[in-house]
């Protein structure tokens, strides 16, 4: 595992559910400490919090009894650090890099495989040759120069989808239309380090997303991007889906989180989500599972989540686990079509949410 896959296994890892997991009662965000021997009436009053967004644990008396969702398991087990990560890997391998070996296997699992390109996270700026703020204005500028999906064979590809123009617009959806006029221009723009470094250019100094000519800008609510997803219109390209360098740093349409008190819809991946915003229903996507940060919770302050996994094994077990996530947080969830099943409608084994809307592949 690389630095940055373990950096986001761990933002996934929700550390009420771990603790739970291995047997704790936790109450109120809090159990009981490790060494109770320490603690008047043996810490019949929990002494150790939870800090679920922080993915922390901290006990007031103890001042060895804290650490992160690793140290949990090492301190519950008295065992090494990785042997504590085998342990968290082989409880939520959907979570894993890689993912559980039952799911690879089912076929609309590669259908979704999204490659996650090299490990350097952007957050470390000691490093890299630009800033944390020039990255963002990099990528910023890099999608300035893309064009518009209409009359492009992305906008072919996305009404084959069943995703118009209203959703092109307000998703500000670009492409690639021009490949070699792009690569130019960045190369005559920036430094091919940069351009590198930023996750835009490969090791042989040029563009990627040759084969991935549609973008898909995670906006924020000030309606900018300093992070994208790009998808191949070509069925036989896999991956079919690339994520830019680093972290996801909040979900798809966040601005569907706006805290206002009603239902929103969680979706795996972009097409899913813009599926259902098509629909003019508010949805927001991840791109997998293992790119759900339980520090996003905060986010989905007053809502009710719709949870639309898709209708596989990795995708049940996703459902499950978010869950319990979203449980422990307080936040009510429902699964689509839940108790639905007898209904010829409903979601077959397989589909996604797209494909239920009646998407073609
Ligand atoms: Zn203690």
């Amino acid at each position: 595992m690389t630095e940055e896959e373990l950096k986001q296994f761990k933002a996934s890892l929700s550390i009420t559910a771990v603790a739970k997991s291995l047997g704790l009662e936790v109450v109120r965000g809090k159990f009981r400490c490790f060494c109770p021997n320490r603690h008047v009436h043996g810490d019949r009053t929990p002494s150790v919090s939870i800090s679920e967004e922080r993915g922390y644990f901290r006990c007031w008396v103890c001042e060895d009894v804290r650490g992160d969702v690793i140290s949990l398991v090492q301190k519950f087990k008295v065992c090494s650090f990785s042997e504590a990560l085998s342990y968290l890997r082989e409880t939520y391998p959907f979570l894993s890099p890689g993912g559980s070996p039952a799911a690879v296997a089912t076929p609309s699992k590669a259908k979704n495989q999204v490659e996650n390109l090299e490990e350097a996270p952007p957050e470390t700026p000691v490093e890299g040759p630009v800033t944390e703020d020039e990255r963002k204005k990099i990528i910023l500028n890099f999608l300035k120069m893309l064009s518009p999906v209409d009359n492009t064979p992305a906008a072919t590809w996305l009404v084959g989808r069943r995703i118009y123009k209203p959703v092109w617009d307000r998703m500000l959806l670009r492409t690639i239309d021009d490949y070699g006029k792009l690569n130019e221009m960045l190369k005559n723009t920036y430094d091919k380090e940069v351009l590198q470094y930023v996750g835009l250019f490969n090791e042989k100094g040029n563009l990627k997303f040759y084969k991935h000519p549609l973008i898909f800008p995670y906006l924020d609510p000030q309606r900018r991007a300093f992070y994208f997803q790009s998808r191949a219109i070509d069925s036989s390209v896999v991956p079919k889906e690339m994520n830019l360098r680093g972290t996801v740093p909040y979900p798809y349409n966040m601005s569907a989180l706006d805290e206002k008190p009603g239902w929103v819809y969680l979706c795996e991946g972009v097409v899913d989500t813009l599926t259902f915003l098509g629909q003019k229903i508010e949805a927001v996507g991840i791109p997998g599972v293992r790119s759900f940060k339980v520090e996003w919770l905060p986010l989905f302050k007053n809502k009710n989540v719709v949870l639309c996994m898709d209708k596989d094994n990795a995708g049940r077990e996703a459902t499950a686990y978010l869950q319990d996530v979203f449980g422990n947080a307080g936040i009510r969830t429902i699964v689509l079509g839940e108790g639905m099943e007898h209904l010829k409608s409903s979601m077959k084994e397989g589909e996604d949410i797209n494909d239920w809307f009646g998407g073609k592949h």
